[in-house]
């Protein structure tokens, strides 16, 4: 039969973008997820267990019940200024999970995994594109969490032979386009999102900083299709189910697009104006974060396939106020 991938956080963004990528690839989700932030009513191609991660016999159930083959781990806290205000919650949450995942993940003999990784595990690059080797120096305790759960992989490696593939996203955006499943933060705080709201009626949004050492000012970022990040990963399971090596790759399309040229696009794809207001820096954003996506091509056989930006603006229109946006 087909193999069954647990999912933890399989009811968040991009955790239930690759329950639907799983089940066209042919293998089985099974989802794990407390529902603090995800949403029951997306998970649509498996079964859903409504537990936290911490519980570590509830997981050892799970792994067993399922006969899971390999673990996807989503699960985890994600804002960077909530980070920055409470640690001690992304300590708790992020290394908690992961620490009770890896002793279910030995006890039950499953010995393989793909993390959601980030490039906040960078933190300020010295050069661009950013590769896999750049020193990993983060700058807040969103991006220190991501970086401790890979070195926890690692040790995992070393001690009990697990193998990983660490995926660095840089920033997932749009939604599925079939529009089967789309991006719901509360709070949404990202720009994407934000900008489309805002096009749509609802407030202003903030370009945080516009004195940036770029060319208009404003912040470039990497911003990759959530339907791509979604492939990667059944790319990166099969790569570890051949009996490949652990890896860590970086997960962008390789081209950045400042925060002026998010809002221009939002502008041309909707057909509205983007009311904005210049706002103070937000602390710990970097000028300029683009991935050198080579190595995901190299190892996995992964490239985005929705490189334009407008196509991703589009894919998450319907989910924020702007119907009929194909
Ligand atoms: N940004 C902005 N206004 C907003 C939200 C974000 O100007 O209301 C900028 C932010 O400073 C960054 C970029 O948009 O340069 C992307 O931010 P987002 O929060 O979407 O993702 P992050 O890069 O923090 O993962």
């Amino acid at each position: 039969g087909a193999r069954n991938i647990l999912v933890t956080g399989g009811a968040g963004y991009i955790g239930s973008h690759a329950c639907k990528a799983l089940a066209r690839a042919g293998l089985n989700p099974v989802v794990i997820d407390n529902l603090s932030r995800g949403h029951a009513d997306a998970v649509k191609w498996g079964p859903l267990i409504a537990a936290d991660l911490r519980n570590t016999d509830r997981v050892r159930d799970t792994l067993r019940h399922h006969r899971i083959a390999a673990v996807i781990h989503f699960a985890a806290f994600a804002y960077v200024g909530e980070s920055t205000a409470q640690p001690e919650l992304y300590y708790d949450n992020n290394l908690g999970g992961m620490t009770s995942l890896l002793t279910a993940m030995r006890a039950e003999a499953v010995d393989q995994i793909v993390l959601s990784s980030s490039c906040a595990t960078y933190g300020i690059p010295e050069t661009l594109p950013i590769t896999e080797i750049a020193p990993q120096r983060p700058i807040n305790p969103y991006g220190r969490s991501k970086l401790i759960c890979e070195w926890m992989l690692q040790d995992a490696a070393t001690a009990w032979g697990l193998r990983f593939a660490a995926l660095r996203y840089f920033n997932a955006a749009g939604a599925d386009p079939e529009g089967e499943i789309g991006e719901r933060h509360d709070p949404e705080t990202h720009l994407i999102p934000l900008a489309l709201m805002a096009a749509a009626g609802q407030g202003q949004l903030h370009v945080f900083g516009d004195d940036y050492d770029t060319p208009d000012g404003t912040c470039i970022r990497d911003y990759i299709h959530v339907s791509d990040l979604a492939r990667a990963h059944v790319l990166a399971l099969n790569h570890l189910g051949a009996g490949g090596d652990s890896l860590a790759v970086n997960l962008g399309t390789g081209r950045g697009h400042s925060v002026r040229e998010v809002i221009d696009a939002v502008a041309r794809v909707t057909g509205r104006a983007v009311p904005v207001v210049t706002a103070p820096r937000r602390a710990g954003d970097p000028d300029s974060l683009t991935a050198d996506p080579t190595r995901a091509d190299n190892r996995l056989g992964f490239r985005a396939d929705y490189t334009a930006l407008d196509q991703i603006v589009a894919d998450a229109a319907p989910w924020f106020g702007h119907p009929g946006i194909e």
